[in-house]
């Protein structure tokens, strides 16, 4: 009989912080890198990099270098990623097509997708879901003859797009997070069967985050809370390919002093426009390790000494600029 002994290395956290480059790195998300950074550090572990930009269109020219510009001069080194290679290269999505396409075949193999030659527009007319609400995908393409599907999307000159297939009958998904708690979805009926692959060939967001968090060994995902949602359609992806789930902790939001939601407002508050105004990385990073709760002792490796997610505020913090 042989054991496989893991080494000390494979039982530390893996963390990672996943942003896409549609535009500068604003607080928020330099807040959550920071956090996710100091989880995996504070345990001996390791914080990956990867740069989500399969959507070609809101990835702005430059952004990506723009963003990894600013995460350097906080002071926020990854151990792998993107300039410092790593067992998981490549650590960019536009990259690891082939593998997205590889897992699509599994599934397809599986009877876990099916093709479906619906436009968003028809679903918003069938679903009749209020007006701005994301429609629940009404199960037009779920039943039919693939062959029939992909013809029918020839005939209207589109690609078909691939759905996951959910069970109508299954218990909802349990989604344990660090700081949200407890929360559930059914996902067959609150979402409906959702896509993994789009007619442009491109993988979803949901499908690309699940194929290289298992493929990087990430045991633990912290993000902003928008994306809560989308989790329990990544457990599914997780259950169909055999993985385990990360430790979740969905962060919440940074607002600006008037309330609103600093995304909206990456301009004026993105650590670029930050820097130019004379904001030194000391005083930013003081005040991102103060509003998670973490002590400042100098170089990050070393605020990361006693960190825990756990402790972290789970109402949304404000943002207060200097001066
Ligand atoms: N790429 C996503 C974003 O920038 C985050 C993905 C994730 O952390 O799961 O909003």
């Amino acid at each position: 009989m042989q054991y496989t002994v893991a080494s000390a290395m494979d039982l530390l956290p893996r963390g990672r912080f996943a942003p896409t480059p549609s535009g500068a790195l604003h607080v928020g998300s330099a807040r959550t890198a920071l956090a996710s950074a100091l989880s995996a550090w504070s345990a001996g572990g390791r914080w990956v990099l990867r740069v989500e930009d399969l959507d070609a269109v809101r990835a702005a020219p430059g952004a990506t270098a723009a963003m990894l510009d600013d995460l350097r001069w906080l002071g926020l080194d990854w151990d792998e990623g993107p300039g410092v290679g790593g067992p998981s290269a490549p650590y960019a999505q536009r990259e690891r097509a082939p593998l997205y396409a590889a897992t699509l075949d599994w599934l397809r193999a599986r009877g876990l997708v099916y093709p479906c030659a619906c436009s968003r527009r028809d679903i918003e007319l069938a679903s009749q879901a209020p007006h701005g609400a994301e429609p629940v995908y009404p199960g037009t393409c779920r039943d039919l003859a693939p062959d029939a599907v992909v013809a029918r999307a020839r005939s209207l000159g589109r690609g078909v797009s691939w759905r996951f297939r959910t069970d109508p009958e299954a218990p909802p998904v349990v989604v344990r997070d660090l700081l949200r708690g407890v929360s559930s979805q059914q996902v067959h009926r609150e979402v409906g069967d959702f896509v993994v692959m789009r007619a442009d060939g491109v993988a979803s967001y949901q499908l690309a985050v699940v194929v290289d968090d298992v493929a990087m060994d990430i045991t633990e995902v912290v993000r902003g809370d928008d994306l809560l949602a989308s989790t329990p359609r990544q457990v599914l992806l997780y259950e169909a390919l055999g993985a385990a789930p990360p430790a979740w902790a969905h962060l919440p939001l940074v607002l600006g002093g008037d309330g609103e939601r600093l995304a909206k407002r990456s301009g004026s508050m993105g650590i670029a426009a930050l820097r130019e105004r004379g904001v030194s990385a000391g005083w930013l990073r003081g005040w991102l390790l103060e509003s998670l709760g973490a002590r400042d002792q100098g170089a990050l490796r070393a605020s990361a000494e006693g960190f825990s997610l756990a402790a972290v505020d789970a109402s949304p913090v404000v943002w207060r600029a200097p001066g």
